[in-house]
């Protein structure tokens, strides 16, 4: 026999032919399983039978392990470890073998057996099995091998049965119902669930730790003892459970600093809000945002905005009381929610201390970088209750801070949102106006201080408001910027200006019509090509149109600026300066760009009598890099008479003429020409 086993089993299966010399006699099929090596290391002359082998040498030959499913392996190896902490353990399973392919159930027992090396066999007693129906014989099998783990409790809530894969799962044998759930809770909702089956998912405790497993309880009566039991079937969805932690997770929290995000705030926040007003007491949102933090991503990268971002929430944490909460709205965007607090001074040491850590500098990528924050606070309940419009008062205030020259902390007050309000209508308003063409373009006279000769109109735009009637440009021009409509606009009042040049000509008046163009319309891209566009379609003349631009389009000293007003100049356009002498009045940049003509701020008109000097001063640099100069203002002899003394070029004003419409302009040129004529 010992010849059938390779040498290196020699040592652990030596005595077995002594050890069981007794079987040989039995009629029940008996033999001996290594479940480490997959193969019968012994076996008696009706095992030899049962199997179907030529012989005892045939039987042991026989590698078993090859067709073997992993669950039945992993099942071997739980009955090894079980054998190996009680060794007189015993247990009963309706086997099917297949010897030969051909299946053959039969009951089997068994039990552990040490082999000579002390590794742990499995010993084998077969007996016949009572014919099952095809049926039974099926679902015994499906029970057996199925990773389904099914118990079978009794009313103490001890277990009656335990399929393989319940046995491998429970932390020990007798391990009741209540013990298996990690929460007593669980246990109570099965007991008072009212219908016969209950479903649920929960943590449990098992041999591999503590799990999630997808239970469904039926209520049952033994079939043995007739006894009221609970059926449960449970299957592990620990994986599934981690992975949705997982999404729920990243749902709510930002990647990168692993703070709450927006959206947990507008899930949690209102609930806390709910919960201490409804305790009396009060508290606040702190919205912080810090400022240039753009610069920092655009100078030193991204990466370096990422670490600065994950040290400011580190920061703000250590600024956090155990009841208050932090989240990263998003961007540079942090919120803050205090809470509760016992007054406005509670509020303002916080802030203080935010403004303090945040403040402080930071060494990145080996450089020593700060920021500061600007800092919005809401109130509740004295600004409101609803954490969505806590956030905007709060947003709002932040941008107040922002306003008043970053670095500030402002509170949200009735008024500041009043101002919101009606800018928001104006937007509104303007979107309106756009679309149904409520703009028209008002001419003002540019007129030759020596002829008093027209000799050109800026084109000014006016809102015919359907209510409110004709409105300046002052009242919507800055809306318009900040809603980015300015652009619409100012390509509007620009076809408006290079038709009216046009008609002009053709009514023999030569004249040169001036558009303003906003700082924010060179931040577009197209804004050359669109323009170039306009003249185009409206068979319009380069050369009789002036852009005036301010002194800020300069200074800004923006690449992309700078080649879009050299472009405008190639193509043509002549550029003026208006406002002259209000910005920076560096007269260091009149010869570095392209420029035609100074348009001299009208408040130094207004005020000749103390800024003549300025005036002079301004016309003789004009001359100096032979731009042209316009006087804007003139609203009496006096001050004309004064800019004939200076040799100022040309000028606008009331006194010669306001802002008028087309009609009037064109009926105003046929009137001097007229009176020319006279
Ligand atoms: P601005 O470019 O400095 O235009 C001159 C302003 O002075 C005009 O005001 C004009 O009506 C006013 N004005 C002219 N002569 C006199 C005078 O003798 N006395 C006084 N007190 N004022 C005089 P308006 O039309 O209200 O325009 C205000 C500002 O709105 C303009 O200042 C300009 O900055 C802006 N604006 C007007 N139209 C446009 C436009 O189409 N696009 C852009 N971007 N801005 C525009
Ligand atoms: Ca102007
Ligand atoms: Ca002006």
């Amino acid at each position: 026999m010992n010849s059938a086993l390779s040498p290196s089993e020699d040592d652990s299966y030596a005595s077995l032919a002594d050890r069981l010399r007794d079987m040989n006699r039995l009629h029940r099929p008996v033999w001996v399983f290594d479940i480490d090596h997959a193969c019968v290391c012994w076996g008696n002359p009706s095992s030899v039978d049962l199997w179907d082998a030529a012989s005892l040498e045939d039987l042991l030959s026989r590698k078993m392990g090859d067709d073997m499913t992993e669950t039945v392996a992993k099942r071997l190896r739980q009955y090894q470890s079980d054998f190996e902490l009680d060794d007189q353990c015993q247990f009963q399973e309706v086997w099917t073998l297949f010897p030969n392919d051909v299946p053959c159930t039969v009951d089997v027992v068994f039990s552990g057996f040490c082999l000579d090396d002390g590794r742990m066999a499995m010993f084998c007693e077969a007996s016949p099995r009572e014919a099952l129906d095809d049926e039974a014989l099926r679902s015994a099998e499906a029970l057996m091998h199925t990773s389904v783990m099914i118990t079978l409790f009794g009313a103490n809530g001890l277990p009656l049965y335990r399929n393989p894969a319940a046995r491998s799962s429970a932390r020990y044998a007798d391990e009741t119902l209540a013990d298996h759930f990690v929460n007593k809770t669980t246990m109570q909702l099965l007991s008072q669930a009212t219908g016969d089956e209950v479903n649920i998912v929960a943590p449990v405790q098992s041999s591999r730790g503590q799990c999630w497993h997808d239970i469904s309880a039926r209520r049952c009566l033994d079939a043995v003892s007739g006894e009221r039991a609970w059926l449960i079937s449970e299957v592990d969805v620990s994986r599934l459970k981690a992975t949705e932690e997982r999404a729920q997770f990243l749902a709510e929290h930002d990647t990168l600093t692993n703070l709450p995000n927006r959206n947990y705030v507008s899930i949690t926040f209102q609930n806390r809000v709910d919960q201490l007003l409804a305790s009396g007491h009060a508290g606040a949102l702190v919205f912080i945002d810090l400022d240039r933090f753009k610069d920092i991503n655009d100078t030193l990268g991204h990466d370096a905005g990422d670490l600065l971002l994950i040290e400011v929430a580190k920061r703000l944490k250590t600024v956090l009381r155990k009841s208050d909460a932090v989240a990263r709205l998003g961007g540079d965007e942090f919120l803050l929610m205090l809470a509760p607090i016992e007054d406005h001074a509670t509020v303002l040491e916080i802030v203080n201390r935010i403004r303090s850590v945040v403040g402080q500098s930071m060494t990145i990528h080996d450089r020593c970088i700060s920021v500061t924050p600007s800092i919005g606070i809401s109130l509740f309940p004295d600004n409101g209750r609803h954490i969505n419009d806590l956030l905007r008062y709060a947003d709002l205030a932040m941008y107040h801070a922002k306003d008043t020259g970053r670095n500030d902390f402002s509170f949200f007050t009735q008024e500041l949102s009043d101002a919101v309000e009606s800018r928001i209508t104006l937007e509104a308003e303007l979107n309106i106006a756009l679309e149904e063409n409520q703009f028209i373009t008002y001419f003002q006279p540019r007129v030759d201080v020596q002829s008093n000769e027209i000799t050109g109109a800026e084109a000014l735009v006016r809102w015919l408001h359907p209510i409110k009637g004709m409105v300046p440009p002052d009242s919507f021009i800055s809306a318009c910027e900040e809603c980015g409509l300015i652009g619409k606009l100012g390509k509007a009042v620009f076809a408006d200006s290079v038709r009216a040049q046009r008609f002009w000509a053709e009514q023999g008046f030569k004249l040169r019509v001036s558009v303003n163009l906003s700082p924010l319309q060179f931040g577009e891209d197209t804004l050359v090509e669109d323009l170039l566009d306009i003249v185009r379609s409206e068979n319009g003349n380069i050369d009789g149109i002036e852009l005036e631009i301010t002194e800020s389009v300069l200074l800004g000293h923006d690449e992309s600026t700078i080649s879009k007003l050299n472009a405008l100049v190639d193509q043509g356009f002549r550029i003026a300066i208006d406002d002259f002498g209000t910005g920076y009045s560096n007269l260091a940049y009149l010869h570095r760009y392209p420029l035609r003509c100074l348009k001299i701020d009208r408040s130094f008109i207004q005020a000749l009598d103390s800024a003549q000097p300025i005036v002079e001063l301004i016309v003789a640099m004009a001359k100096l890099f032979r731009l042209d100069v316009v006087a804007e203002g003139v609203e009496t002899q006096q001050q004309l008479d004064a800019l004939r003394g200076y040799n100022c070029q040309e000028y606008q004003g009331y006194f010669f003429e306001k802002p008028i419409d087309l009609e009037s302009f064109t009926a105003l040129l046929n009137r001097k020409k007229l009176k020319n004529c006279a």
